[in-house]
């Protein structure tokens, strides 16, 4: 088919040029006088029509759209939870995934709701991109929503590709939803092990390919993972009250229901413990959301101006090039490593959070503190399981 598009000079004279759907360029080129161009898809003729001078934004210096006016529910309603509010500080600072774990009650989802809130503004080219996957579902693209960071989160019953994506036409799944934004699944024991197995590649990648028989659909999914679970069946494991009702043996099985490798994935594993009912209802309220997202947005430009991206995003090379240490920090994590039993994935997941908590401390070379804190984030279902 002839695209039947035609560039005329402003005299609508010669020199004319045809551009022309490439089975026909052969013909076309017959014809005296006429410079024919083929493109093999729309696509190209489009770029070819209106190149773009620099489609990509430099991520060191992000257009940042305005705050929007409602961010959601505030950290100010989380009283007491003080480890467990700093980690979704580090959280948010560095793009980093989080499991929370405690008993029923201990404020987890209130926690996990209050992430998107932390976060930095997006960019333009973050707020396109979520723009552009949700005008690929049912219900299209909502101006409402532009600019916002999506907060997914799935119920347990979710299928494998209402996650990851699918369909005879394939549509984003609750993963590319999540794009730029975060992905919070409570009750995480209670979803389906196959349906996890969706998130380990994503994870890694920031994108999802959808294998079907008429060939694949690739989506974008580079979401903030945040999960929550109880320690045990029964909840109350280390409550100080509430006595846990479970055998050493069916806590290791409820937790084992983790791989290992999706927990290695997983950068901040933190304790959401049982609180005293007075600091629970009668405590001071917590930080407002703002006052975190100012530490956050300066540790993020500190990353962006240093290497921009995200933490969470430094590749192998990268790492040890801004992850410098000081010798004790270094003696602390090569001990931690050998004495924890963490495969390499670990311990360079500890070492980029350990980036983001200097970051947040406006250092450049991490310390033996920001080290030390790094490694607790990852021992909450150790210590739980004993
Ligand atoms: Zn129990």
């Amino acid at each position: 088919m002839a695209m039947g598009l035609a560039r005329d000079n402003a005299a609508g004279e010669a020199p004319r040029a045809f551009l022309v759907a490439e089975g026909n360029g052969t013909e076309a080129a017959l014809i005296e006088d006429l410079t024919v161009h083929a493109a093999a898809a729309l696509r190209q003729a489009c770029d070819h029509l209106c190149p773009l001078p620099d489609a990509r934004l430099p991520r060191a210096m992000p257009v940042l759209l305005p705050a929007s006016t409602d961010r959601g529910p505030d950290m100010r309603d989380v009283r007491g939870q003080a480890q467990a509010r700093r980690a979704m500080e580090v959280a948010a600072a560095g793009q980093h995934s989080a499991l929370l774990v405690g008993p029923p009650g201990t404020g987890k989802s209130m926690l996990a709701q209050r992430l998107p809130g932390l976060l930095p503004p997006m960019s333009l080219q973050e707020a396109l991109e979520c723009a552009a996957v949700m005008s690929l579902t049912p219900g299209g693209f909502r101006p409402a929503l532009w600019g916002q960071r999506p907060c997914r989160a799935p119920h347990h019953t979710a299928s494998g590709p209402a996650m990851g994506g699918g369909g005879g036409n394939p549509r984003p799944g609750e993963i590319s939803l999540a794009h730029h934004g975060v992905l919070f699944l409570d009750e995480l024991m209670f979803f389906d092990r196959r349906v996890l197995e969706v998130l380990r590649e994503p994870l890694e990648s920031g994108r999802i390919t959808i294998a079907r028989a008429a060939g694949h659909a690739d989506f974008p999914a580079c979401f903030q993972f945040v999960a929550a679970m109880n320690p045990c069946p029964c909840g109350y494991l280390g409550h100080p009250d509430r006595p846990c009702r479970c055998t050493p043996d069916q806590v290791r099985r409820y937790q084992s229901r983790i791989s290992g490798p999706m927990l290695d994935r997983i950068d901040l594993q933190v304790e959401v413990p049982a609180q005293d009912q007075g600091e629970m209802l009668d405590g001071p309220p917590g930080e407002p959301s703002a006052a975190v997202r100012v530490r956050v947005l300066a540790a993020r430009e500190r990353q962006l101006a240093r290497q921009g991206k995200p933490n969470n995003e430094l590749g192998g090379h990268e790492i040890e090039q801004h992850c410098a240490m000081e010798p004790q920090a270094q003696a602390l994590l090569r001990g931690a490593m050998t004495r924890l039993a963490w495969s390499a994935r670990s311990y360079f997941r500890v070492l980029k959070v350990a980036r983001t908590i200097a970051d947040l401390d406006g250092a450049e070379v991490l310390t033996a503190a920001h080290v030390g804190e790094a490694i607790q984030y990852r021992r909450a279902l150790r210590m739980a399981g004993g």
